[in-house]
C-alpha cells in the first residue's frame, strides 16, 4: 500500500513516515500542495491513500483534494484539520475528503482510521463486482433474491420486511428516514400506528449488520427523526 503524506511540519511528516513504514506502508512525503499534485501527474493511480494537511504553504489542502477529485483521483483521503475548526471539517468533506482528524492526534487513532478507509474501499470494489440484487453493508453480503445475509461466512435468512426496509434505507443512504415514512412507504401502514414497533425491528437488523449492536455504526438513530443507514 502506497501512502502520500502532505504535511509541511517536518517533524510531524517524519513521525508519520516512521509509523506508517512500521505498519508496512510505502510512504512518500511532500511538504506543499503543488508538489503533492505534481506527484500524481503521469500515473493513473500512483497512491492508495492520501493523508493531507489542510494548512499548507501555497494552495491549501482543500484545493488539493478538490483538484484531485476533478482529475478523477478517487483515492481514500484523510485530512488533518486544526482543532476547534469544525468549518474545516465541513469544507474538507465538501471538497471530497473521506475522513478527518483534528490536530494534535494520536498516531494509533490515525493508523486505525487509515485501515478503516482502506477496508471501505475494498468493500466497494467487491460491491462493484457483485451480481445485481446483491449488496454489501459493513462487510456483510446481502442477497435480495434469496433474502439472505451472510455474516462471518454464515448465511442467515431475512424476512421480506427486513429486506424491504434495508432496500428502502439503502436507496436513501446517508439521509435520515422518519419512522412515519417507514410505516407508510415500507410497511404500508397508517402513520398513526405506534411507531415504537420499528425500534424493535431495528434492534434485530442491528444484530445482523453491526459489529457491536450496542454501538451501531451502520444503522444509526437520528434523534427526534428516525434512522439513517451508512454502509460504513
Ligand atoms: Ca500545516
Amino acid at each position: 500500500m502506497r501512502v502520500l503524506v502532505v504535511e509541511d511540519e517536518q517533524h510531524l511528516a517524519e513521525g508519520l513516515r516512521f509509523n506508517l513504514e512500521a505498519e508496512g506502508f510505502e510512504v512518500t512525503v511532500r511538504d506543499n500542495g503543488e508538489d503533492a499534485l505534481a506527484a500524481f501527474t503521469g500515473a493513473s493511480a500512483p497512491f492508495d491513500l492520501l493523508i493531507l494537511d489542510v494548512m499548507l504553504p501555497g494552495i491549501d489542502g482543500f484545493e488539493v483534494i478538490r483538484r484531485l477529485r476533478d482529475e478523477r483521483h478517487y483515492l481514500p483521503t484523510l485530512i488533518l484539520t486544526a482543532r476547534g475548526r469544525p468549518d474545516d471539517v465541513v469544507k474538507g468533506i465538501a471538497a471530497g475528503a473521506d475522513d478527518y482528524l483534528a490536530k494534535p492526534f494520536d498516531l494509533g487513532v490515525l493508523i486505525a482510521r487509515i485501515k478503516s478507509l482502506l477496508r471501505r474501499r475494498q468493500w466497494s470494489a467487491e460491491k462493484a463486482a457483485l451480481p445485481p440484487n446483491q449488496t454489501v453493508i459493513n462487510g456483510r453480503r446481502i442477497d435480495f433474491n434469496t433474502l439472505e445475509i451472510e455474516v462471518d461466512g454464515e448465511r442467515q435468512p431475512l424476512t421480506v420486511m427486513e429486506a424491504n426496509l434495508l432496500r428502502y434505507l439503502l436507496e436513501r443512504e446517508g439521509q435520515p428516514v422518519s419512522r412515519a415514512e417507514i410505516l407508510d412507504k415500507v410497511w404500508q401502514v397508517q402513520s398513526d400506528t405506534d411507531t415504537r414497533a420499528i425500534d424493535n425491528f431495528i434492534v434485530r437488523l442491528r444484530k445482523y449488520l453491526e459489529t457491536d449492536p450496542t454501538h451501531p455504526e451502520c444503522l444509526l438513530t437520528v434523534r427526534g427523526v428516525g434512522y439513517r443507514l451508512n454502509r460504513v
